[in-house]
């Protein structure tokens, strides 16, 4: 309990407060520089078809420029205020500009999935500025890919599944990202119109550490039976690859195979272009 004395009267608010307090007002502050500075760039990390070992898509993901702050700290600060909305727009039209641009030099598409936050897929705007940005730079919409994980679905289930389903009308496909790390219910994967689920890395740890594989074995076969595809994230090395490649896994994403990449990066090992061979 806060001892409201004259002199102490602001002890409830303590000095680990202030300092996370200054901490979100010092990540929002560079955010908000980045959005008019343009300061943000893609990697792209590959996505890999177990059984072929082809790039099947890349996953977009966003880094600020020349700072080393990780999207995992700075995306849930954004989240809490509509700063999403300006950073979720800009990776929108960064990977179709860049799908375009792919196009136009003649090089082999494959699909680029995004991460959507819960606040974009509510924004009203959303379906009319996919199709702009789409239409604009003349890409066709299957080679979008749009990750969202179940916290869209703790807000008004039949809202989400209306707008998922408009998403899925688009002709973007859709995956459910992080499966394992909240309620995960399988009981959603029933009714959540989605073409992937995206394996979290901590319940791909603690699965294949343990007998408890079959438990592994058995979702895979389970999101099968419901016509759904399966991608492992975050598979650090061989035994793993090789247990869900047993396992019936589809794709694979993670360091064994590779890190996120520059863009020149991912031209230089991934994208042939056709017209100058
Ligand atoms: P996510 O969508 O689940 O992305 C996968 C994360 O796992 C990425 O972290 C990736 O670099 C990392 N990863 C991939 N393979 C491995 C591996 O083998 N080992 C380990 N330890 N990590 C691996 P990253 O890029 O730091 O992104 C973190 C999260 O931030 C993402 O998780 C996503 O939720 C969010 N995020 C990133 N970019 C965006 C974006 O453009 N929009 C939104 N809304 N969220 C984003
Ligand atoms: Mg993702
Ligand atoms: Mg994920
Ligand atoms: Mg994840």
């Amino acid at each position: 309990q806060a001892k409201i004395t004259g002199k102490n009267r602001y002890t409830f608010f303590n000095q680990e407060m202030m300092n996370q307090f200054n901490e979100k007002i010092e990540v929002e502050t560079i955010i908000r520089k980045a959005i008019s500075n343009e300061d943000f760039n893609l990697v792209y990390q590959p996505i890999i078809n177990t059984h072929t070992g082809d790039v099947a898509s890349f996953e977009a993901l966003l880094r600020l420029k020349d700072k080393n702050i990780s999207p995992a700290i700075f995306i849930p600060i954004a989240e809490r205020s509509d700063l999403i909305l300006s950073i979720g727009k800009f990776v929108i039209k960064e990977a179709v500009r860049q799908l375009s641009q792919w196009k136009k030099e003649g090089r082999e598409l494959k699909p680029i999935a995004i991460n959507l936050s819960p606040k974009q897929l509510y924004d009203n705007n959303l379906l009319k500025f996919l199709k702009g940005v789409l239409d604009e730079y003349g890409v066709e919409l299957s080679y979008l890919e749009i990750e969202i994980t179940e916290r869209v679905l703790v807000k008004n289930q039949v809202e989400t599944i209306k707008i998922l389903n408009q998403l899925k009308d688009l002709g973007v496909s859709l995956s459910l990202d992080d499966f394992g790390t909240g309620y995960s219910s399988f009981n959603y994967l029933t009714f959540i119109p989605v073409d992937k689920i995206k394996l979290d890395k901590c319940l791909i740890d603690k699965f294949l550490e343990m007998e408890n594989i079959k438990v592994m074995d058995s979702l895979i076969t389970l999101a099968h039976s419901l016509k759904l595809k399966v991608v492992a994230e975050g598979i650090e090395r061989m035994e793993q690859y090789k247990r869900l490649r047993k396992g019936n896994c589809d794709y694979i994403q993670g360091y064994l195979f590779s890190k996120p990449l520059k863009l020149n990066e991912v031209e230089k090992i991934y994208y042939k272009n056709f017209l100058q061979k």
